[in-house]
């Protein structure tokens, strides 16, 4: 099996040693041990610190797509209206999900190398009257990065739930997550926190507490018995102990660091990146720089290239970087260059061998 000490791809991230330790300690019985839940609660507090909220923060076994659909499921019954506000992948992808689940869906589409457009989107709510909008603050498979601040008052004017997918965003970008009145704030483990794919995280406010209640929806991946579950010792499902010992750490690095400074050496990697990009004649796939994203940059795969021969070249030389999907596949790739990957001698080392490659 080929391996790559040029880890370069936006999620799984590189996994630093802090955050491996605890795989290596016997645990007990995570239903039965007070040690694991006072660890739960000192992650959901770290979370609290991380993610700007005073809002319960749920942590889940299973990876990032866990709580996309926990959240969904938990709020929405059939008819249900759904504003997705789309302006990529994933913003599309969680409208097609809400229709999965049966709601009225209607989707406020932008391109995927833009941002939505707030006025639209208060335009259409004010007419569609959804119980809840979602978006999503960074777009990894288009590399770019939504204000949120504007799209959480026009919920708070319309009355509906805020549901954000900030994934690959939360901990290397400020998420205000309560001066952006996110009702419903979702985090994998395995981007900015930089642990293997294994937790799933939701900040839950209380008027979503209220309408998780009412829904009462009751599967594995349900929110409800997460409100006083933690607090009462009791979960529904043996949790990860490793996993969360593992977050912990991820969490502590990151609070250690301090959060202006971490959010900075997200946005330095990312602006060299770019810089390094453009030197090369690689154009950036967002429309302006000023959408890009901190954590991950698209871009157009290089002229005279065609995706296959551009991977297998890099991987060649033991880097990797990220692929596309969807309407992006063979066009644009992906640097990610998010939590335990934002650092500049690594960012330096992967545009070191791109440029080497295109030039050889
Ligand atoms: C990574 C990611 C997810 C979770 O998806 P997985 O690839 O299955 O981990 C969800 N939303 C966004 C924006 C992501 O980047």
């Amino acid at each position: 099996m080929q391996t790559y000490p040029i880890p370069l791809v936006p999620g799984p991230v590189s996994v630093p040693q802090a955050v491996r330790d605890p795989y290596q300690i016997n645990f007990g019985s995570p239903d039965l041990e007070a040690d694991f839940f006072d660890l739960y609660a000192a992650c959901e507090s770290q979370l609290q610190t991380i993610l700007g909220t005073g809002n319960h923060v749920t942590i889940h076994s299973g990876e990032g797509m866990l709580a996309l659909w926990a959240a969904l499921k938990s709020v929405l019954r059939p008819g249900d209206r759904v504003l997705a506000v789309a302006n990529g992948l994933f913003g599309y992808g969680i409208g097609e999900m809400a229709a999965q689940l049966g709601a009225v869906v209607e989707t406020v589409g932008f391109a995927y190398d833009d941002i939505p457009d707030p006025d639209r989107v208060r335009r259409v709510a004010r007419r569609f009257q959804p119980k809840l909008v979602t978006a999503v603050h960074c777009e990894t498979p288009s590399g770019t990065l939504t204000p949120l601040k504007e799209l959480g008052d026009i919920c708070r004017e319309v009355d509906a739930l805020f549901y954000v997918d900030f994934v690959a965003s939360g901990g290397g970008v400020p998420v205000q997550v309560d001066e952006c009145a996110i009702d419903l704030g979702l985090l994998g483990s395995q981007k900015v926190l930089s642990l293997l794919p294994t937790l799933s995280m939701v900040t839950v406010s209380p008027r979503a507490w209220d309408v998780i209640e009412a829904v009462g929806y009751p599967g594995y991946d349900a929110l409800a018995p997460w409100r006083d579950g933690p607090a009462q010792r009791y979960l529904p499902y043996t949790h990860n102990w490793h996993g969360m010992a593992a977050l912990q750490a991820g969490c502590q690095l990151l609070i250690d660091e301090g959060l202006t400074n971490v959010y900075a050496r997200h946005a330095q990697v990312a602006d060299y990146c770019r810089r390094r990009l453009a030197e090369m004649g690689i154009a950036l796939y967002p429309r302006r720089v000023e959408i890009a994203a901190p954590t991950v940059t698209a871009a157009h795969i290089p002229s005279g290239w065609d995706w296959p021969r551009l991977d297998a070249a890099l991987r060649a030389q033991g880097m990797v970087v990220g692929g596309n999907y969807g309407p992006l596949a063979g066009k644009v790739f992906r640097v990610g260059h998010m939590g335990n990957q934002a650092r500049m001698a690594l960012v330096e080392q992967g545009m070191d061998v791109l440029a080497e490659v295109l030039g050889g």
